[in-house]
């Protein structure tokens, strides 16, 4: 008796495959299509005839879509012809066509208008399809076509594989995911929509609650301070809770931005420990730091990487009972830094450890559940720590303690920290390398941190990614010459304030000064002048400054007399406006040193008063540091640019001042995030 299987008639057997809502092609061993359901047909819109028995691949199918409605396409070759009744023998060349399906680096593309014309004697699709032979592993890809209209599939491929082993084909699986990518897309929107609506409450909220609790309302009695102490605590849950929120929804549409830097490990870690001393001591728990001299730097985004030291020394505060003990620990191993958290807490059992990284992921333990908490923050952490080139990890005993530890790839080119000085960095531009290094050499001995560009565009480009504290530029590079780049740099809003000192055999300092020079310095390099010069003009930068007058534009007054408070505490001039159109009237009659812009206002919004800043020759130089509760990955970038910073509401207004005398070129104050 036959087997079960083989009583299905060929035309049944399609017919089962027609009726899955799925596509489906089928290949054979050699690559041919043998099989194309009608769901498949109608989402490629393509019908079986043209391509049955062909060896086309799928993103040869899939390209058809893409790129032309009038045609296929297909790789191709041309061959020499021996038979004169050739079809597409061309008298001219004698050559004919030959269409492959693997498209080799000698074989052109082409596009055909629907049936592929080919000769009979060089049978072309049989000798160039690819034979598979080993098994193929599933593969899983998304693509996006547009005909007949816009959609988005995804297209699993499998191996078929016969009782004994023998690789028959290949089927593949076409499902329709359009609909889930729009809803994901609309979740991102309302998630950034709803989490703006939450912060700028918050953003009162917070402000208001620290001014009462710093005594700036007067005095209050015990029962008050630990009643607005849990308001504080709360709002501060909630606003970590939404920014977690925006961060995983940030992370799944691939939005999720980094500002990469040469930092040292040793100072982030510090920062993050003087920010939960006070839990430790009111925990009366210990904190001992490990700290390794000498570390070299790493290249990461500052804050998300204060983000994940954050949730490491968070979680084991919160996780270790009263008396603890937590250890942080930042050593070099092979080419990466390792910091690691310890504590003496309740420990996490290994078939929890398996589950940590993942979304939403809390251990079912009463004691866990008592600790407030959205099971967020280790997956965010495994992200972050993953896209900077590096792992997390976990090793923990039940009710002995936790450590958690991370890598980070570490930077090859160290500077001695020692030597840094106070962290000013110089840009170095020049087509010499011999010079640039003396250079270099030069400035690394007197403690400064050197970026190196070697041509004009590099120096353009770096100048304003890195916002170096000065620049030294030669004049005579190729392309773009010394002079050019002194101009486009004093043009740039995001570059002018940098000084520059001209390095060249070229001696026309009178254009150089016209052009914006701070100083004009001839070759070959004196040492002595060129260290005098730098620290006249870094010394100067550092000088106090006088009081300085800040423009704050927002639509909520209760932000605004919260700003303008603590800026006049710090020694600020204030001018407030309540929308674009106030802003604009207020520019025309006096000049701020800086601005200060939400970006959703009513009448005129800060994208406006933005743009009309920056078209204004008198106004373009002022710095801007834009302020909004909108998730800033999503806001239009090419706008956001013109802007020097960008804070997120609800900020704090240490944080906030600190960018403020940063940007006017005060020392950098103190940031508590
Ligand atoms: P959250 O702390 O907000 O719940 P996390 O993602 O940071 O979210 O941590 C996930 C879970 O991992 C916690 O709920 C807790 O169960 C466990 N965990 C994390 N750190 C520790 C630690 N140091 N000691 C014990 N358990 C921990």
């Amino acid at each position: 008796m036959k087997p079960k299987n083989e009583l299905i008639e060929q035309r049944e057997f399609h017919a089962i495959l027609s009726s899955i809502a799925d596509g489906v092609i089928l290949t054979d061993r050699k690559g041919r299509i043998i099989h194309i359901s009608s769901p498949a047909e109608s989402m490629l819109n393509i019908e079986a005839d043209e391509i049955v028995g062909k060896s086309i691949s799928i993103s040869t199918l899939i390209g058809k879509e893409r790129q032309t409605k009038k045609g296929l396409v297909f790789c191709w070759e041309e061959k020499d012809c021996k038979e004169k009744s050739c079809p597409v023998y061309k008298r001219d060349n004698s050559r004919c066509w030959t269409v492959t399906d693997t498209c080799p680096n000698s074989v052109k593309q082409g596009v055909f208008r629907k049936k592929i014309r080919h000769c009979q004697t060089c049978e072309v699709f049989e000798r160039n399809s690819k034979i598979l032979e080993e098994p193929a592993v599933m593969l899983v890809k998304e693509v996006s076509i547009s005909e007949p209209q816009n959609k988005v599939l995804q297209i699993k491929t499998n191996p078929i594989v016969d009782e004994e082993g023998n690789f028959l084909g290949l089927v593949r699986t076409l499902h329709d995911i359009t609909l889930e990518r729009e809803m994901s897309a609309m979740k991102d929107e309302f998630v950034s929509t709803v989490s703006h609506d939450f912060r700028i409450p918050l953003t009162s909220i917070k402000g208001y609650v620290d001014l009462i609790l710093d005594g700036e309302a007067g005095e209050f009695n015990e029962m008050q301070k630990e009643f607005l102490t849990i308001v504080k605590q709360n709002s501060d849950r909630l606003i970590s809770l939404i920014n977690d929120f925006l961060d995983i929804s940030r992370i799944e549409s691939g939005k999720m931005n980094f500002n990469i830097k040469p930092e040292n490990l040793k100072s982030l870690v510090q920062e993050v420990v003087n920010t939960f001393q006070k839990f430790i001591d009111e925990k009366k728990m210990e904190i001992d730091l490990k700290l390794s001299d000498k570390l070299p730097k790493v290249l990461v985004d500052h804050d998300r990487i204060i983000q994940v030291l954050n949730n490491l020394v968070s979680n084991a505060v919160k996780y270790t009972p009263p008396m603890g003990k937590v250890k942080v620990a930042v050593i070099k191993k092979k080419n990466y830094i390792v910091v690691s958290v310890s504590d003496t807490g309740v420990g996490i059992s290994t078939k929890d450890q398996e589950k940590l990284f993942t979304k939403f992921y809390r251990v079912d333990s009463s004691l866990i559940k008592e600790t407030g908490g959205s099971g967020l923050g280790l997956s965010i952490c495994k992200t972050i720590i993953e896209r900077h080139g590096g792992k997390i990890w976990v090793k923990s005993e039940e009710n002995k303690g936790s450590t958690f530890s991370f890598s980070l790839p570490a930077l090859k080119t160290e500077v001695k920290p020692q030597l840094i000085k106070q962290g000013m960095r110089i840009l170095v531009v020049d087509d010499e390398p011999d010079i640039s290094k003396l250079i270099q050499l030069y400035l690394e001995k007197e403690g400064y941190y050197v970026l190196k560009a070697f041509d004009g565009l590099k120096a353009l480009e770096m100048a304003k990614k890195e916002h170096p504290d000065l620049i030294t530029l030669d004049i005579m590079m190729g392309k773009v010459d010394g002079f050019e780049v002194l101009k486009k740099l004093k043009e740039d809003t995001h570059t002018a304030s940098i000084p520059v000192i001209v390095l060249s055999v070229i001696l026309d300092e009178k254009r150089g000064y016209r052009l914006g020079a701070a100083d004009y310095l001839p070759k070959s390099v004196d040492k002595k002048k060129l260290i005098e010069s730098i620290n006249k003009i870094i010394g100067e930068k550092g000088q106090p400054e006088k009081e300085k007058r800040v423009l704050v534009v927002d639509d909520d007054r209760d932000i605004v007399s919260f700003i303008e408070f603590n800026l006049r505490k710090a020694n600020f001039d204030v001018l407030k406006a309540y929308n674009g159109i106030e802003a604009l009237k207020i520019l025309k009659k006096q000049k701020p040193d800086i601005i200060l812009l939400d970006l959703r206002m009513p009448e005129m919004d800060g994208y406006e008063v933005l743009g009309a800043i920056k078209k204004d020759k008198g106004l373009s130089g002022i710095p801007v540091i834009i302020m909004t509760a909108y998730d800033l990955d999503r806001e239009k970038a090419e706008v956001l640019d013109l802007a020097v910073d960008k804070v997120s509401k609800p900020f704090s207004m240490r944080m906030l001042t600190s960018r403020i005398k940063e940007t006017l070129g005060n020392d950098k104050g103190e940031e508590d995030g």
